[in-house]
């Protein structure tokens, strides 16, 4: 067992954290030593595209009319969609006129968020480790009693992601820190069907994220082993020939491998 020194804050996201949940081998091989794993999709223009539309509408609302038309709205559309194939272009136009009518039309007054296509940065301490928290969110909305964080979805499944607990309870700690107001709820809002799930973030949430953090905090301080953790998600797992659980001789890591990173230690005083 080594112990390692220190440089600068680790850096911790929600899907590093979800990584580190479902298996801490597989996180070491993915984060710590930095092998890559393919990723099973492709690029999704459209979503890129309905993405910046509806930042834009956001954006560029003066707020002092009460509500943007429909025009208006499309205007912003027209211009980020060139280049798009020509059936993107229709089902998108067909979208973005489905959130218009359900999330702008009803309602007397588009209320400005208080952030639009932002990032979430904080610093925390864990155990004596500094971490940098870093996520991203669609929109940021005040409700009047908390924070609501708004993440569009372009994908046709609805099913929710299994990160989301662990979303729930890093951004609560993080936006803590930014805005001194807590996170009350997250909402995914499916555009294709215009469908919203909402969830309120929860003790538990916070505390089963403050209790990963410790343990992975553990780890870092003392190299400790990463120990696999096998189940359904090691059939898609692209480190199984390194895998200590998977086979008897696993592979060495190859000459690319990075060393393993410093962290930066705190001192109490
Ligand atoms: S094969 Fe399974 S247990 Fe092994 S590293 Fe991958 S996810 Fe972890």
């Amino acid at each position: 067992m080594s112990l390692r020194c220190l440089t600068m804050p680790y850096p911790l996201s929600a899907t590093k954290l979800v990584t580190y949940r479902q298996c801490p081998q597989s996180y070491y091989f993915k984060y710590e030593r930095g092998l890559k794993s393919p990723s099973a999709f492709g690029s999704a223009e459209l979503g890129k595209v309905l993405h910046k539309t509806l930042a834009d509408i956001y954006l560029n609302w003066s707020y002092q009319d009460p509500k943007p038309s429909w025009e208006w709205c499309y205007a912003f559309w027209t211009l980020n969609a060139k280049g798009l194939e020509e059936s993107a272009l229709l089902e998108g136009g067909k979208i973005l006129y489905r959130y218009y009518d359900a999330f702008v039309r009803p309602h007397a007054v588009m209320k400005k968020p208080l952030g639009v296509e932002g990032k979430i940065t904080a610093e925390l301490q864990f155990d004596n480790i500094e971490f940098s928290l870093s996520g991203r969110y669609d929109r940021l909305d005040w409700l009047g009693d908390g924070l609501e964080l708004i993440d569009y979805k372009t994908t046709k499944s609805e099913t929710v992601p299994d990160s989301i607990d662990v979303q729930l309870g890093l951004y609560y700690l993080a936006l803590e820190r930014t805005y001194q107001r807590s996170l009350k709820r997250l909402t995914l809002l499916y555009l294709r069907s215009g469908k919203c799930v909402s969830f309120d973030v929860t003790q538990a949430q916070r505390e089963d994220v403050r209790s990963l953090i410790s343990d992975l905090a553990t780890k870092l301080r003392a190299d400790a082993e990463w120990k696999p953790n096998e189940g359904g998600h090691c059939d898609r797992c692209t480190y199984q020939k390194y895998c200590t659980a998977k086979t008897c001789e696993p592979e060495p890591l190859p000459e690319e491998a990075r060393d393993l990173r410093q962290v930066q230690l705190t001192l109490e005083i």
